[in-house]
């Protein structure tokens, strides 16, 4: 990568708003438009989430945001933590499928999906998911 940068950060809801903002600042190198800033934003915030809803439910932990910036002005945006992981990430990519009750969609990694050109999901039970996006 030509740049990169590493934060880390409590699994606290104040801090998905710290890290959206973290990730479009760093994106702003790229002279990216109001729409790519907030797809960025989005898709952030959706990874971000669920690590503080669901990878750490009764628990504070870490999350990791990780942003790489390429020769060729693709961006890698990595969002890592260490906590519950997903049994089946098939089916937990499935639009509308969720584990989180009423209050829940189940639409974060579909908007992940459709907002950037890129997702992979890798994850254990017990250890934790990382998510990896690339536009
Ligand atoms: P929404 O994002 O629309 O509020 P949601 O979070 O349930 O609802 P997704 O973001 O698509 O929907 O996630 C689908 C499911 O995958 C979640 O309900 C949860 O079971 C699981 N999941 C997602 N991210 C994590 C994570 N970081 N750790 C553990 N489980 C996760
Ligand atoms: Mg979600």
């Amino acid at each position: 990568p030509i740049n990169e940068a590493k934060l880390t950060f409590l699994s606290r809801s104040a801090n998905e708003g710290f890290a959206r903002t973290a990730a479009a600042c760093f994106a702003a190198q790229l002279d990216p438009t109001l729409d790519e800033v907030n797809d960025i934003k989005t898709a952030v915030s959706e990874a971000v989430t669920n690590c503080i809803v669901h990878a750490y439910p009764d628990t504070l932990g870490t999350v990791t945001l990780r942003l790489r910036l390429f020769p060729d002005n693709s961006l890698e945006i990595v969002v890592k933590d260490t906590g519950v992981g997903i049994a089946d990430v098939e089916q937990a990519r499935t639009p509308l499928y969720t584990t989180g009750g009423a209050d829940r969609s189940g639409m974060g990694f579909t908007i992940m999906e459709s907002f950037m050109d890129q997702m992979k999901v890798r994850s254990a039970p017990g250890k934790g998911t990382t998510v990896t996006m690339r536009r």
